[in-house]
């Protein structure tokens, strides 16, 4: 008997077999009543919505990574002319270093997001942390750019890692 149909899977459209239960691809219910199939292709479609903004989201979170770039530019600038001293020239060069990194992690973040903003996230952290050591009082100098900071790169790191477990579920690579 052949049991090889050329059937196309209404929702992804992959070719499965006639007795398969569901699609291997997308998980469609082919054995399904016309009721189960309408609910799965409803669900589908949500998820492929929530897919969108969380996509969004991530964009807007990585574009805080060259903000944060900037954000060092312009302090370096501040400190660099402000201060006056041995370790002007050393300070300048650590900043040149943070300036490059967060710039690279930025576009790192267009082929991994997630990666690139926990070692943003983490480089920003052990920056404020080191800078504490040294002088305890700059941990309150321009709290809230830090916060929102930290704030938009925990938003973006928990979208990615949504967008990841909704790709699984969609089947999308
Ligand atoms: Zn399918």
């Amino acid at each position: 008997m052949e049991n090889i149909a050329n059937n196309d899977c209404s929702c992804c459209y992959t070719k499965y077999e006639i007795n398969d239960l569901f699609c291997k691809t997308c998980g469609f219910p082919f054995q399904g009543t016309e009721q189960d199939q309408k609910n799965f292709l409803s669900e589908r479609n949500v998820k492929e919505i929530d897919l969108e903004s969380l996509n969004e989201k991530v964009a807007t979170a990585c574009k805080s990574l060259y903000w944060l770039s900037g954000l060092t530019a312009f302090s370096a600038i501040v400190i660099y002319f402000s201060s006056a001293g041995e370790d002007q020239l050393a300070t300048l060069m650590t900043n040149i270093f943070l300036i490059l990194s967060f710039l690279g992690l930025g576009i790192w973040s267009k082929n991994k997001p997630t990666a690139a903003m926990i070692t943003g996230l983490s480089l920003y952290l052990i920056i404020i942390l080191l800078n504490a050591v040294i002088s305890p009082m700059t941990i309150v100098s321009g709290l809230i750019v830090k916060i929102i900071v930290i704030g938009a790169l925990i938003k973006g790191i928990k979208a990615v890692l949504e967008v990841d477990k909704l790709k699984k579920e969609l089947n999308i690579d």
